[in-house]
């Protein structure tokens, strides 16, 4: 039996507004943490990215927020970064508008005139970067002591950020009468003590890591030369289409992008060293599909959103497995699968192999080749047949087997076509409009033969298609088939469509 956000609580005033945009069943992480925000309680709850952790305070919040008055928000929600700062006011505004509550924020690298009358005429839900928060403060725009819903979202990432210290003065200042949740990816450290400070009596809730459960994406690792890097970033952009890039630096990021548009990709960097404006055309170049690679520091990026990244590559290798996990997370969002390559020179071998320790994940450093990505390819926690461990054998023992778990995981329908039925051919289709059904792909190859099954492959926990799957069919057909749909456009996306590798 499936939930839906009026059985948990939601007033149907949101629900319906949920609904019209197509969102009817409530992640897991929402489900979870939902009925206690409803009921008041303080919630602490640790989830991946991707997960749907801004409808999980969004809605509580919306549903129970009252009006302000001027320069006095009822509800505070404090974010790392101006970007999400600014997801998470576009995402609640617009259901806001129902129940007559307006959302907005406020952060650094932009001008104080329009923070200030918006301020002045009255913000219910006010969503903040904790330093431009502070500074309206100071100038007697903004006084939290009404706030009685307050929300750190991002929490480990604003400790991580040196934010803290500035987070507690704030947090000081709300209504001592206040609910507080508090998501965050890890809730040691900082955050416990966060919790332990602010929170009362808090219900805890921990959805599965993105390290092991919720990043579904395939890993490769590929050594290549120094000078080389450029050219296989273009090559996978051009195999996959939109790809995050990250680099270590600023100026390695505008110089990337400056590369690859010589190379024929649209690009587009985003760091911290650009203005607000800068950035936010960047990033809206790149949801358009106007820039196919968007290049990125680690901080610009954390805990953007982006539907149907296909790929992730790590130009510079992550500093470490939380960076290479948060990287990483950005795509494979939301059920959606993807694939994530790391460039790795000769110096940078001993460090990555450690690095792939931390992670659990067991990946060759292989030659580069971009044919050889799309559905072969390692999975964290999972090991080669034969290859070395990179884990001890205890720890081995005390997880699932990938193998097992990835077996459960596909459905019936999938395992039938892992099946060879004898003179027929197994067809992959990747970069599929998330809307596409079975039926669509069955029509869809129809017209070149009889097609004895298709599928699209769905993640199953959330029910949402993964952007790709496979036709099984006449394997004379299925050339035929390839060679006509390949490349060509279903709903505006550039459909990729290639013989399946056998799986083994
Ligand atoms: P997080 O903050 O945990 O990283 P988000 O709240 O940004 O995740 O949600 C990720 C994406 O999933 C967003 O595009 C959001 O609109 C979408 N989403 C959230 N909840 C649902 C749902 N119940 N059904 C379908 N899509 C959802
Ligand atoms: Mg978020």
């Amino acid at each position: 039996m499936t939930t839906t956000f009026a059985q948990l609580g939601v007033p149907s005033r949101l629900a319906d507004a949920l609904a019209a945009q197509g969102i009817t069943s409530p992640f897991p992480v929402q489900a979870a943490t939902i009925p206690d925000g409803l009921a008041g309680r303080d919630v602490c709850g640790k989830a991946p990215t991707g997960s749907g952790k801004t409808f999980a305070f969004g809605l509580p919040i919306l549903a129970k927020v009252e009006k302000a008055k001027r320069g006095r928000p009822r509800a505070l929600v404090l974010a790392p970064t101006r970007e999400l700062a600014e997801q998470i006011k576009k995402e609640l505004a617009p259901l806001a508008r129902n129940v007559g509550r307006h959302v907005f924020a406020v952060y650094g690298g932009v001008g104080y005139g329009g923070q200030i009358s918006a301020m002045r005429k009255g913000v219910d839900v006010l969503v903040a970067c904790p330093g431009r928060l502070e500074d309206l403060i100071e100038q007697g725009v903004v006084d939290l002591s009404d706030a009685d819903l307050v929300v750190l979202d991002e929490a480990d990432r604003m400790a991580d950020m040196g934010f803290m210290p500035s987070v507690m003065r704030l947090l000081d200042q709300t209504s001592p009468v206040r609910q507080t949740l508090l998501f965050s990816a890890t809730l040691d450290g900082d955050i416990a003590k966060l919790s332990k400070r602010y929170q009362t009596d808090p219900v805890r809730h921990e959805a599965a890591s993105v390290e092991t459960d919720e990043l579904d994406a395939v890993h490769h690792f590929w050594l290549v030369d120094h000078h080389d890097r450029t050219r296989h970033t273009a090559d996978l952009i051009n195999e996959f289409g939109k790809s995050i890039v990250f680099t270590r630096t600023r100026r390695g990021a505008d110089r990337l992008a400056k590369q690859l548009e010589k190379l024929g990709v649209r690009a587009v960097a985003m760091h911290g060293g650009r203005s607000q404006n800068q950035r936010q055309r960047a990033l809206d170049a790149f949801s358009s599909g106007k820039a196919r690679a968007l290049i990125a520091t680690d901080v610009a990026a954390r805990g953007i959103h982006v539907d149907e990244v296909a790929s992730v590559i790590h130009f510079d290798p992550a500093g470490d497995h939380k960076d290479y996990l948060h990287r990483s997370g950005r795509t494979a969002r939301a059920g959606a699968t993807g694939t994530v390559v790391t460039l790795v020179t000769h110096e940078q071998k001993r460090d990555v192999l450690k690095m792939q320790r931390d992670i659990d994940i067991d990946a060759p450093l292989a030659r580069p080749d971009v044919t050889s990505l799309v559905d072969s390819g390692h999975r964290i926690g999972e090991r080669r047949p034969n290859g070395p461990s990179p884990r001890s054998e205890r720890s081995r023992s005390d997880r699932p087997n990938r193998d097992v778990a990835g077996k459960n995981r596909a459905s019936k329908r999938q395992e039938r076509h892992d099946r060879p039925v004898a003179g027929s051919q197994r067809v992959y289709v990747a970069n599929l409009p998330w809307k596409t059904t079975d039926g669509d792909l069955h029509s869809m190859f129809s017209r070149y033969g009889i097609v004895e099954g298709a599928a699209v492959v769905t993640n199953r926990k959330t029910g949402r298609s993964k952007g790709f799957g496979f036709v099984e069919m006449a394997a004379k057909d299925a050339g035929e088939a390839i060679r006509a749909l390949n490349g060509s456009s279903l709903d505006g996306r550039d459909l990729l469509v290639k013989v399946a590798r056998p799986r083994n």
